[in-house]
């Protein structure tokens, strides 16, 4: 296949699709082939779509309309993704590696009802609060009002591309914001689809801008652009300081979804055989590219030898594959860089005393020879303190830990420097409960895993992120909080000023 042949999918600036002589090419993770081009942005397409989305804003076309017409227009978007799942789920596989049965379960599944939770909001949020009315230091009626910030910047990663920014894109339309999305280099198909989408259904011109590129150069210039006045982000912890660093410049609102080294618990009443699958659906979904993914297995002494057999046992089942294939449980990793990254990981924790009790490297077999493929593994032997427990790979690698009592396994678990999410298992509800108290993370799953709720926030302890997506606040996060004061005394000397004038004559 040539880039004559593949598709081409230019970008979207101020309701224009615009060509670019510089082209992303987007390869298939699980045999490299160039499978499509996407239209790559640098600063001046950033600039450009920065104006539209000012522009766009200050009509009033969006940021004025009521509630119920956001609201609207959002749903019938929902829909509109539901309706073409199928060829949605083709553009995300096909540049991010995920199976069709997750890409369809999850990465892609979850959009409509996400976007739909998010119009819900767009129909009910509280955009005007009254306080009560005050008699102190004058008879006066306040009202809170949340406006929209103005230009929103949305920076995703290639995980989950269409999904994470929907996290970002679906608050800040439904709050009145214009839009301006940067998705990964490698995977910007489904949002530049997506787009189109919503274009179709009446998001008026210039409210939602696509612009793929390169992090360094469109990523950052949407940071620190002065015309936006919020960066919502997804992805490395690393990048998420750039991202903090750039923004100060002009002051920005930023949240930030960043990284983590998830710890599942297991407690020695759990149910084994739930705990094994439990463990291993946190650590391999999507082989362990996910920010919250549970990689660090923590198991009691007395049950370790058992426990470590039976996964064992099991992850020998998972099937690797053709990621279009039904069957197929684990399909490649992102790219070669990232499969380097995970072999030497594998080499270094080799180098720090851990050992392999499964898996360690590429699968053999002709459809692996292409690719960036990696044998679902897990570590023994491991320490809290080895470099594969304290950094975020992001692969298919669980390193177990023992521990000998409860308070050991919650100080293991929270030395780590990230806190996004975590998992225990047990049989006892009130017991892990309890557990789920000490723990510091912003997700705690008990007997359970990867429970990403839309009307529950979503996000990070520590340095796995500032602020929170989801959930019934969704849209503070992109809104301005203004005080509006009404006097309602009419009397001068009922006025502050007049007031401490009056106690200094006294
Ligand atoms: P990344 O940080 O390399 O890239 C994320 C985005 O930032 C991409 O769009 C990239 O182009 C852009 N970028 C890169 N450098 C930039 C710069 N200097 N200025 C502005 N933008 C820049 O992350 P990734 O490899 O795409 O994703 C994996 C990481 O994301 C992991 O660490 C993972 O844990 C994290 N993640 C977190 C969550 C969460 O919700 N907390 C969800 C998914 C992924």
């Amino acid at each position: 296949m040539t880039a004559t042949t593949v598709r081409n999918f230019p970008m979207l600036i101020g309701g224009k699709w615009v060509e670019s002589d510089r082209l992303l090419e987007i390869r298939d993770p699980q045999n490299d082939e160039l499978v499509a081009t996407a239209a790559s942005g640098g600063a001046e397409q950033v600039d450009a779509a920065v104006e539209a989305a000012k522009a766009s804003f200050k009509s009033g076309s969006w940021s004025r309309a009521t509630q119920a017409e956001r609201a609207s227009v959002l749903r019938a978007i929902s829909e509109k993704v539901g309706d073409r799942l199928d060829e949605l789920v083709e553009l995300e596989i096909m540049a991010n590696g995920a199976t069709v049965r997750q890409a369809t379960g999850f990465h892609i599944g979850y959009v409509a009802p996400h976007l739909e939770y998010f119009a819900e909001l767009a129909d009910k949020y509280q955009f005007e609060r009254p306080a009560p009315r005050a008699t102190f230091p004058s008879l006066a009626q306040s009202t809170v009002r949340k406006e929209p910030i103005g230009v929103v910047g949305a920076i995703a990663p290639w995980n989950f591309p269409l999904l994470l920014g929907l996290w970002k894109m679906g608050p800040a339309l439904a709050a009145g914001n214009s839009v301006v999305i940067k998705p990964d280099e490698k995977t910007p198909l489904s949002t530049l689809e997506f787009a189109r989408i919503a274009e179709e259904c009446g998001l008026p011109a210039g409210v939602l801008n696509v612009v793929p590129g390169p992090g360094v150069e469109a990523g950052a210039r949407l940071a620190s652009h002065p015309d936006v006045g919020k960066i919502g982000f997804t992805g490395s912890t690393e990048v998420g300081r750039e991202i903090m660093r750039l923004a100060s410049g002009t002051v920005k609102k930023v949240t930030l979804e960043l990284g983590g080294k998830s710890p599942s618990i297991v407690l020695d009443d759990a149910d084994i055989e739930t705990a094994v699958d439990g463990v291993l659906y946190g650590c391999f979904l999507y082989s362990g590219q996910i920010c919250e993914s549970g990689t660090r297995l923590l198991v009691p002494e007395s049950l370790h030898d058992e426990f470590v057999e039976r996964l064992v046992e099991r992850t020998k089942t998972i099937t690797l594959g053709d990621t279009r294939d039904w069957e197929t449980d684990l399909g490649p990793v992102i790219s070669a860089k990232q499969h380097r990254r995970i072999l030497n990981y594998l080499k270094i924790g080799a180098e720090e005393g851990a050992t392999v009790a499964t898996g360690g490297g590429v699968p053999k077999g002709e459809q692996f020879e292409r690719g960036h493929w990696i044998e679902p593994t897990i570590l023994t032997d491991v320490r809290n303190d080895m470099r594969v427990a304290q950094e975020e790979i992001f692969g298919p690698v669980l390193s177990v830990i023992k521990y000998t009592s409860e308070k050991e396994a919650i100080e293991i678990a929270n030395d780590t420097t990230y806190g996004l999410a975590s998992s225990i298992w047990s049989g006892d509800n009130e017991r892990a409960l309890a557990m789920a108290n000490e723990i510091e993370a912003g997700s705690v799953w008990i007997n359970d895993s990867h429970q990403i709720n839309c009307q529950v926030p979503f996000g990070g302890y520590k340095q796995s992120g500032l602020g929170r997506e989801l959930g019934p606040d969704a849209l503070d996060e992109y809104t301005e909080t203004k005080n509006v004061h009404l006097d309602l005394s009419g009397r001068r000397d009922r006025r502050p000023y007049d007031v401490l004038l009056s106690h200094a004559d006294d």
